[in-house]
């Protein structure tokens, strides 16, 4: 069925609704940024929304990324990466290497790495902090109410470049809530973006200020389970 997903199709039509769900009175604060989710997808399946003009994509594993970006990046230079799973402190090199943004920080250990990876290299990267707005025990992610020491640390204490906050809601919830609370976080803080709203809920993200939709199967269509994905190039 490989050959009934038109992504180029799809990225249009989530495109329009982005557009649509955007709100028009403050024209140039508003701009959403589309992040269109590869993980679990090949090459060939991601070359055609390059094609269509795409250039933000997130992938949440490193080691899968490592096997189809940089080919893709050398096609397309001006293509940011997102790093949008979780990451393993023995990664962070890798992980800086590749990822323009890495958006799941979320433990001291992990910001500390990426900071001393950024000031022994001198590249410039953006990282959000991952906020596990739902407490949920087998989600990555801070808690709510350790959130605003922990932003605190990475800005002040670790000058990291914390550029926003992003969160998961709990798969069985209303986003609504969760996105609110993200904006409450970063309204504190002063923090300009929030990656929030997946294929089934960016719209209603969208209405709660989110600057970044992740979006994976609204564009790629079904993808393989997730321990397939790895072994895949
Ligand atoms: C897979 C994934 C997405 C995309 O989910 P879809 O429902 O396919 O749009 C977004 N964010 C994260 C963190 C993901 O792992």
């Amino acid at each position: 069925m490989e050959n009934a997903i038109d992504v180029a199709a799809n990225l249009a039509a989530v495109r329009r609704r982005i557009d649509a769900a955007a709100p028009r009175e403050s024209s140039k604060d508003s701009t959403v940024t589309l992040v269109a989710v590869s993980k679990g997808h090949v090459s060939s399946r991601i070359r055609p929304a390059l094609a269509a003009g795409q250039r933000v994509f997130g992938e949440n594993r490193v080691q899968e990324a490592e096997g189809k970006w940089p080919t893709l990046k050398t096609e397309y230079p001006d293509t940011e990466l997102h790093l949008i799973g979780p990451l393993q402190t023995n990664k962070v090199g890798a992980a800086v290497d590749l990822f323009d943004v890495i958006q799941s920080v979320d433990r001291l250990k992990l910001a500390r790495a990426i900071t001393d990876t950024l000031a022994r290299t001198g590249l410039k990267r953006r990282v959000f902090i991952q906020v596990n707005t739902g407490e949920e025990p087998q989600k990555s992610g801070v808690l709510p109410t350790e959130a605003d020491a922990f932003i605190s640390t990475c800005v002040a204490d670790l000058v990291l470049p914390v550029a926003g906050l992003m969160c998961i809601p709990p798969i069985d919830e209303e986003g609504a809530l969760h996105f609110a609370l993200l904006a409450q976080i970063a309204q504190r803080h002063n923090l300009p973006c929030l990656s929030m709203g997946m294929s089934a809920d960016f719209e209603s993200a969208i209405r709660f200020g989110a600057t970044h939709v992740r979006i994976g199967t609204a564009v790629f269509g079904p993808r393989a389970p997730a321990n397939t994905i790895a072994a895949k190039r």
